[in-house]
């Protein structure tokens, strides 16, 4: 135990575990950065959190945190390294933290690295961050050799990343397989042989290829069948799948994307239907015995901040159980991230990652917009009454 390090003590009434349980009245010690215990007569209490409801910090498996809109309002997409969008990025991690989110997974661009070590060493305030660093961007022939593609995945190891991104299909209308089964075979392989989980960009007839490939993760999946989605049970694939917020934004922010090819025209009128494609999936994918669903929001320009918006989707839209969806961005995040034991649970030796809501999400989903208190790793980064 380090000694001089400051204890503070947390009462609540009401503590989601992270794991689907629920303490009462009960009050958490915290030590430097880490929770030390779980014990109801501790004492004497820094942070009355009694009539909120606790949990540990979420997670958001999937974001692009420097993606922000440039000085001219567009979407600047990638994410530059201009002083402009550098701090637009420092901005996107503020106020992610400050919605209740600890820990992101962005996916990925080169620019998070500095923005990561930057926040590990406290310089200035946003979640944990793991990083892709480059993605690698399946588009056939050109995507390499399988021995390119190896090397490809060492460089990002290199270069610091924490897991490999890989685009296995194009766009969620109708894009198809953009990587061979030989070539996803070497991108995972050598991510597993190099202890990094490979997290992969798939719809439709990419998904099967990416899991037996040995994939850690299939983001987005929007077309898999219940076939696929079985074989993803059986292997413990993870899915990230979207519910709403993501295709909302583009709907909100329709003259700041457009912008051919990633961006035209046709794809505006498509996303009403794709809304409802999308929600169609996640009911069927909820519904798949044992598969795991993870949470992440894809979060990019116009989200950052509103990471929370997803989870009253995938309750309202999708008829998700509230406490699933809280789990999916706690523990079994923290889970398919491999870090089970370091954050994503209230309990004795884990981060004191730590957050309040202004209600009962279990009964009124839309609680997890109304945060009033942030703790990461210790540090409280907002304290305030409801309705601030
Ligand atoms: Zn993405």
């Amino acid at each position: 135990m380090p000694t001089g390090a400051r204890r503070i003590v947390i009462a609540a009434d009401t503590v989601l575990d992270g794991k689907g349980g629920v303490l009462h009245n009960t009050r958490i010690v915290v030590e430097g950065s880490k929770i030390i215990a779980i014990d109801a007569k501790a004492a004497p209490v820094d942070y009355d959190l009694r009539g909120k409801t606790v949990l540990p910090g979420w997670i958001d498996s999937h974001v692009h945190i420097t993606w922000s809109f440039g000085p001219d309002g567009k979407n600047a997409n990638q994410g530059g390294t201009t002083p402009y969008l550098t701090l637009q990025a420092a901005g996107n991690a503020a106020k992610t933290l400050m919605a209740g989110f600890t820990t992101i997974q962005s996916v990925g661009s080169a620019a998070d690295i500095p923005l990561r070590d930057a926040i590990a060493k406290g310089r200035f305030p946003g979640p944990r961050i793991l990083t892709s660093a480059d993605a690698l961007m399946g588009q056939g022939e050109k995507t390499g050799t399988p021995d390119e593609i190896r090397a490809f995945v060492r460089k990002q190891k290199d270069a610091g990343a924490d897991l490999i991104k890989i685009f296995a299909s194009g766009g969620m209308s109708r894009g198809t397989m953009t990587m061979s089964p030989e070539q996803l075979l070497a991108a995972c392989d050598e991510a597993n042989k190099l202890g990094l989980r490979s997290l992969v960009h798939a719809f439709r007839d990419a998904v099967r290829p990416a899991v037996l490939a040995g994939c850690t993760e299939i983001e987005h999946g929007l077309g898999a069948s219940d076939d696929d989605l079985k074989l993803m049970a059986e292997r413990g694939t993870y899915l990230d799948p979207q519910a709403g917020l993501l295709l909302e934004n583009y709907m909100q922010h329709k003259a700041e994307f457009l912008a051919p090819p990633w961006f035209p025209e046709e794809m505006f009128p498509a996303l009403p239907g794709l809304l409802t494609a999308h929600q169609d999936f996640l009911r069927r994918a909820a519904n798949v015995p044992g598969l795991k669903i993870v949470y992440g929001t894809d979060a990019l320009a116009g989200m950052h901040g509103r990471n929370e918006e997803d989870m009253i989707h995938r309750v309202r839209d999708c008829g998700m159980d509230a406490m699933r969806v809280l789990v999916s961005a706690n523990s079994l995040a923290a889970e398919a991230m491999r870090m089970s034991d370091q954050i994503g649970s209230v309990a004795p030796g884990l981060q004191a990652d730590i957050i309040a809501l202004d209600g009962d999400p279990l009964k009124d989903i839309t609680a997890v917009r109304r945060v009033t208190f942030v703790m990461k790793g210790g540090v409280v980064y907002k304290n305030v009454a409801a309705g601030e």
